[in-house]
């Protein structure tokens, strides 16, 4: 499972812009997605060959006990309480702040390792300034630009050194008898569990008997149309007796590790709620993520027809970068959907799998410059030569050329429209990379 990194830290200091620091891989790619860039708090990163996850907890009031501020207290406390990693940041500019040894207290009561971060100290590497950090008793301030990307890279290697590096995290091609990995992920209540229940109670659906939990997580193993799957917890599910119940508070940390551990995730969303912040925040991750996903909205049989039409709009305003995720109507409950749910399933896998040709890639890329060329910038019109596979789950296409650093976003949207068109490539995420042929 992925390091859990979160950073916390009085408002102002820095935060977001190191939180985009650690995972800006893939914003560019995303970021005129309405709904998705503007207020996220968690995301991926990788050092080396080693991803990681990281947590922006948003303004931190260790003593406040109002309302919002108190509610982004406790998803403070609770993003503390599952990290691996806590960095503290703070602002050389401002120097130290009250707030700063409130927080530095409640860190070291919440026992967990700590590096304290400087930031805003582009150039200051040696400057004295630094000294009164060492006040707080978190070790050595370790001075950092967020900005300017200064110090950053030394901060990761601290703060991870007792995760060792994947060696084989690269190299894994998806192995085909391996069972698919499953996850369902959503806010408390949606209906989790009474799905998960649904699903292995169905005769068609044998369910392996377990020894309950392995480490922290249960891993359930079943098999289903000839296929064999593994349910991966999310929601803090446990066993009792036959049946699956939520016994934890939701956990954004367990459901980001799923995420991340699944080949396919069931988002599911509360058709009498509508989409919330949380949705969409778990969506985003999920999209980041690249793992293939169906979006399931559960308790269709508690809507009437005009609660229905609200709901479709706010699918569309707020879930728009999933448009690729195949969406069902189901209900958990009274076992309506599940069946054409299995399928949307096994077809999202079957695409973020799918064995993508060079030849046809190429062929489809040559076709697609010739019907749209990508624009000139400057002297320069990028030329596009070749395209491969780089990788699967997500499905990677490589294209390869020169003057590739001014293709555009929108190019490169339009460029997947043509792949995806062609494979039929539904309910997976796909990215398009640039090489520049020597
Ligand atoms: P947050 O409230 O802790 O998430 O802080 P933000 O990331 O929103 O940053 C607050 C302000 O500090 C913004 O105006 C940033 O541009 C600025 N800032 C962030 N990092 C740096 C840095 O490394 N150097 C300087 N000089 N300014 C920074
Ligand atoms: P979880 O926290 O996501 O695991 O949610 P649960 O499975 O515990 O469900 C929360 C509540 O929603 C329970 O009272 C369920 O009976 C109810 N529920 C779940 N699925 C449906 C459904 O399809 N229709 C209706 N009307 N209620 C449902």
């Amino acid at each position: 499972m992925k390091p859990v990194i979160a950073l916390v830290g009085r408002p102002n200091v820095g935060k977001s812009t190191l939180f985009n620091r650690m995972t800006k891989s893939r914003d560019a790619i995303v970021a005129d997605f309405a709904g998705l860039t503007r207020d996220r708090h968690y995301g991926d990163g990788r050092l080396g060959s080693r991803e990681f996850i990281v947590i922006d907890t948003g303004g931190f009031e260790p003593d406040s006990s109002t309302g919002i501020v108190k509610e982004m207290a406790r998803q403070t406390r609770q993003a503390v309480a599952e990290a691996d990693v806590v960095i503290f940041v703070t602002d050389v500019r401002t120097g130290l702040a009250g707030q700063d040894h409130d927080i530095a207290r409640y860190l070291r009561q919440a026992n967990k390792r700590v590096l304290l971060a400087v930031n805003k100290a582009e150039g200051m590497a040696d400057s004295p300034l630094l000294g009164e950090f060492h006040e707080l008793g978190m070790g050595d301030p370790h001075p950092v630009s967020a900005a300017h990307g200064q110090g950053i890279r030394s901060l990761l290697e601290a703060a991870l050194v007792d995760f060792p590096e994947d060696e084989d995290a690269e190299a894994a091609e998806p192995d085909e008898n391996a069972p698919i990995r499953l996850a369902v992920a959503g806010r408390p209540n949606v209906g989790k569990s009474t799905l998960i229940n649904t699903w292995l109670g169905e005769e068609r659906l044998i369910a392996f008997d377990m020894p309950g939990t392995t480490r922290d997580a249960i891993h359930v193993p079943f098999e289903r149309d000839g296929k064999r799957f593994e349910l991966i917890d999310t929601a803090g599910l446990r066993r009792k007796g036959r049946v699956f119940e939520a016994i934890e508070k939701f956990s954004v940390v367990k459901t980001l590790q799923a995420i991340a551990d699944a080949n396919v995730v069931v988002l599911m969303v509360d058709a009498t709620q509508g989409v919330s912040d949380q949705d969409a925040h778990i969506a985003g991750y999920i999209l980041d993520s690249g793992r293939a996903v169906v979006i399931a909205i559960n308790k269709w049989d508690a809507i009437d027809s005009y609660q229905r039409q609200m709901l479709e709009r706010s699918i569309e305003q707020r879930l728009a970068f999933l448009k690729f995720a195949p969406l069902l109507h189901i209900s958990a409950l009274k076992r309506q959907g599940i069946g054409p749910l299995w399928k949307a399933i096994a077809d999202a896998h079957a695409s973020a799998t799918k064995k993508l040709p060079t030849p046809v890639l190429t062929r489809l890329l040559h076709e697609a410059v010739e019907h749209q060329a990508p624009k000139r910038a400057g002297a320069f019109r990028p030329k596009l030569r070749y395209a491969h596979q780089g990788g699967m789950n997500p499905p990677i296409i490589v294209i390869h050329g020169n003057s590739l650093e001014h293709v555009t976003d929108s190019y490169k949207r339009y460029l997947e429209g043509r792949f995806r068109e062609h494979f039929k490539l539904v309910g997976t995420p796909m990215r398009i990379e640039m090489k520049l042929s020597r």
